[in-house]
């Protein structure tokens, strides 16, 4: 505990909780708290708190009385113990309240509570169940007259944890590394530092985030705040985790919040668009959404930046072909589409706005045929897409993601030399297809260029200013490569 402390003192913590709990016996304070690094919160929890201590509560309340005598700048005292343990010298005391199942609806009440228990800091750390939670915990932590550390657990808080300091929180907890999550939802001291700039938050932090579900391993959150940062800007990137049923109830409350973008994705593509009327018309022909910006009068419109993004990469894959003669124009080209979900019915689009001859192949037929009839085009049985010829095969399926990455969606010898092949996934990078198809000659273009312009024409609709596509591109790549590696 004390070489991890001393570490997160050497990266740059300000404020160490030392969980004496975790520890396998009773801790030597001493030796723990005699020349720390850093200021400290002494907190040991009980089994029925979630905690590890195994001794008595006598002995707890001893430990804790002692931690304040050696004068450690905070302790941390539950609610039914506040009473108990008092007051001494200079050490602050933060009153807590824990609850691993809910965000009660009497929040202010129970900060009434913990109130009266002479706190310095009042904490607050309830599950969220619904996104709206998280905004219940942020009004209380704002209105709050006593330094108010609030915020929500699991998946669905991730936004108060980044967030209560915007509304006055002294603090926000964050783990010493991943594989030591203290408690459901938390980031790691690094990521809250690195990706979130915690402490640059302020009441002028302008907040984005991406809406989806499941939105844990996004990568946008990465790639936003880091082209926030290169621009100078004083904005956040958020991951809002919101179940498929809970999306016009959670943009309703986040007004709050003051939302000034969302990046959409999975499953709501769809439904935001029906929350915001307005779209451009490729938007509405697509009938999905990827982004939801506001124009200088504050009004929402919808935008699918999937779809610039994915004839802007088909473009740069052609124009790579132009020195050696297999490169062009889109128009007149053929182009074998594999898969009819989301992405495929926005490219589909963009293929035939271009001009190209357009065909449609996917696993379950009736998907193929029923996009194949929309978009107006030939539909080819998923058994036969080898037998089909094309100058451009793009893999519109998730066939070859992470971790599958042994698998391509069409067969080595089926691909042909001078074909270019765009593969929509972009983790890995180099899928096996887009491997397979470089050792026959073909051209290639992978999911990462297509997914580094959706976000980074986002990021136009959002601020106005031009992207810094080459930092955005890097940081993506440099996200994956450690994953590709597993
Ligand atoms: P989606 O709507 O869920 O569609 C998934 C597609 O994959 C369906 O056509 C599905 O076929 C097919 N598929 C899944 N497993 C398959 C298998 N074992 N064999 C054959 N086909 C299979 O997802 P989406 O949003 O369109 O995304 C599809 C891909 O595009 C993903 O890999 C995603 O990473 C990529 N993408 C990339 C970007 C980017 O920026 N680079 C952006 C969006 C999407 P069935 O109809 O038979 O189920």
């Amino acid at each position: 505990m004390t070489a991890e402390h001393r570490a997160l003192a050497d990266r740059g913590a300000e404020l160490v909780e030392l969980r004496v709990d975790w520890l396998s016996r009773p801790p030597d304070l001493n030796r723990l708290i005699t020349d720390r690094p850093t200021p400290v919160i002494i907190t040991c929890r009980r089994a029925s708190d979630k905690g590890h201590w195994k001794e008595g509560e006598d002995q707890r309340k001893t430990l804790l009385r002692a931690a304040i005598v050696a004068g450690v700048e905070y302790v941390d005292l539950e609610e039914d113990v506040a009473a108990s343990i008092p007051r001494y010298g200079k050490t602050k005391r933060i009153i807590s309240y824990h609850n691993f199942d809910e965000t009660p609806l009497d929040l202010d009440e129970i900060h009434a509570r913990l109130s009266k228990l002479d706190p310095d800091v009042v904490k607050i750390a309830t599950m969220a169940n619904s996104p709206n939670d998280n905004i219940r915990m942020l009004k209380l932590v704002a209105e709050a007259k006593i330094p108010t550390a609030g915020f929500c657990m699991g998946e669905l808080g991730v936004l108060s944890r980044i967030l209560t300091g915007r509304y006055g929180s002294p603090f926000t907890y964050a783990t010493w590394s991943a594989d030591r999550t203290l408690a459901p939802g938390q980031l790691t001291f690094d990521q809250m530092r690195d990706v979130f700039h915690y402490d640059s938050i302020d009441r002028e932090t302008k907040i984005y985030g991406v809406l989806g579900d499941p939105i844990a391993h996004s990568m946008s959150p990465l790639i936003h705040n880091k082209a926030f940062e290169k621009a100078g800007l004083n904005s956040v990137y958020i991951p809002f985790r919101v179940p498929q049923d809970a999306l016009s109830l959670t943009l309703d409350s986040f007004s709050w919040l003051d939302v000034q973008g969302y990046s959409v994705t999975l499953p709501h593509k769809e439904a935001v668009l029906s929350k915001v009327l307005k779209g451009d018309e490729a938007t509405r022909e697509i009938g999905a959404a990827n982004t939801l910006y506001r124009k200088p009068n504050g009004d929402w419109r919808a935008a699918n930046t999937d779809y610039d993004a994915a004839m802007q990469s088909l473009r740069l894959g052609l124009e790579s072909g132009l020195q050696d003669g297999t490169g062009g124009h889109l128009a007149g080209k053929k182009v074998l589409l594999l898969g009819a979900g989301g992405a495929a019915r926005a490219i589909g689009l963009g293929i035939i706005r271009a001009g190209c001859g357009l065909m449609i192949s996917n696993r379950t037929k009736n998907r193929a045929v029923e996009l194949a009839t929309s978009l107006k085009c030939q539909q080819v049985p998923w058994e036969n897409r080898g037998t089909v010829f094309a100058d451009i095969l793009i893999n519109c399926t998730s066939v070859g993601m992470h971790p599958s990455v042994d698998e391509s969606p069409f067969v080595q010898n089926w691909l042909r030399e001078g074909m270019l092949v765009f593969d929509t996934i972009y983790n890995p990078e180099q899928t096996l297809l887009i491997k397979q198809a470089r050792d026959r000659g073909c051209k290639t273009v992978t999911g990462i260029e297509m997914f580094v312009r959706q976000a980074a024409r986002q990021f136009e609709l959002f601020t106005g200013l031009e992207p810094p596509l080459d930092i955005m591109r890097e940081t993506l790549r440099q996200a994956i490569s450690p994953v590709r590696l597993n």
